[in-house]
């Protein structure tokens, strides 16, 4: 699929791995939409790149409407990164024998919400926006990737509400890429090993636990760089025969409980 004269969405675009894509798909030739909760960070990187940005919370029905429609005016909207999502590390069970020492449900439900239910929605609204497209060469109308997680198969202590968003978002995959290929929408979800984000800036010294990390993966021994992650991406997007799959990218890394 050819990405010059097109928008694509980026959500989460603002940092980490959405932002590696929303600059390899801006490198491709789209426009590219760049959908996230951090407005600072992402009106700086659209104006780096010649894109826009749209604030945009992914729980928020009513607002995913504005930017989908608002991408699909300013060209053919023809892909989609859901690359937005949270993560949490909390046992199910607490030390003390007290019910109320039991993972917080909100905690669970907040996860799920942001991870599962908004990448769902996102994929239901953007899709209906390109099933409006004209046709490619190849019959196409549009390409979606997800970003699921290694955590959908190989969940961590602590990890089953993010486990079981990222197992949700790998379980879509296949029944959303039946559902839209009447349309020529192709859908395909990544699953990203361990990967040098901000996402581990919370932890009190982020550079040691990378570096602790990255010495548990396969080959190469270091965390994966946001831009690996985008080149999957693009070739998800613009290969037209991929559709339907999961793919990890991960250095081969497999979780251990811990
Ligand atoms: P990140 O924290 O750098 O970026 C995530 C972005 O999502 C942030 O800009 C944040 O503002 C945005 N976001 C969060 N909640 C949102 C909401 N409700 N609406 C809109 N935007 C929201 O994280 P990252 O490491 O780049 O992660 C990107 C994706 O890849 C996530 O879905 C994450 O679960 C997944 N992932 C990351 C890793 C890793 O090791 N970094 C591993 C596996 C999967």
């Amino acid at each position: 699929m050819e990405l010059t004269n097109t928008t694509a969405i980026v959500t989460g675009g603002a940092s980490g791995i959405g932002e590696a894509c929303a600059r390899a798909l801006a490198a491709a030739g789209a426009r590219v939409v760049i959908a996230d909760l951090q407005d600072e960070a992402g009106e700086a990187l659209a104006g780096e790149i010649g894109g826009v940005f749209a604030h945009l919370d992914v729980t928020d029905s009513a607002q995913i409407t504005e930017v989908v429609e608002r991408a699909g005016e300013i060209a053919p909207l023809r892909a989609l990164v859901n690359s937005a999502g949270i993560a949490t590390a909390v046992r199910t069970i607490g030390r003390d024998g007290e019910i109320a020492s039991a993972f917080p449900m909100d905690t669970f439900a907040s996860v799920v919400r942001v991870n599962l239910l908004g990448t769902f929605d996102m994929v239901r609204q953007a899709a209906t926006v390109m099933s409006r497209n004209e046709p490619d060469a190849n019959n196409g109308r549009g390409a979606i990737v997800n970003m699921a997680s290694v955590a959908a198969f190989d969940g961590q202590t602590g990890q089953a509400a993010y486990s079981a968003s990222k197992g949700g978002v790998v379980g879509l995959t296949l029944p959303l890429a039946r559902d839209l290929s009447s349309a020529g929408i192709r859908v395909n979800t990544i699953a990203p090993g361990l990967i040098d984000t901000p996402i581990y800036n919370s932890f009190p010294d982020p550079e040691e636990f990378k570096a602790q990390l990255g010495a548990s993966v396969l080959f190469p021994k270091r965390l994966g760089a946001p831009a690996e992650l985008a080149r999957m991406a693009i070739e998800l997007i613009t290969n037209d025969y991929m559709n339907g799959e999961t793919i990890r990218v991960d250095g081969g890394i497999r979780l251990p409980p811990k």
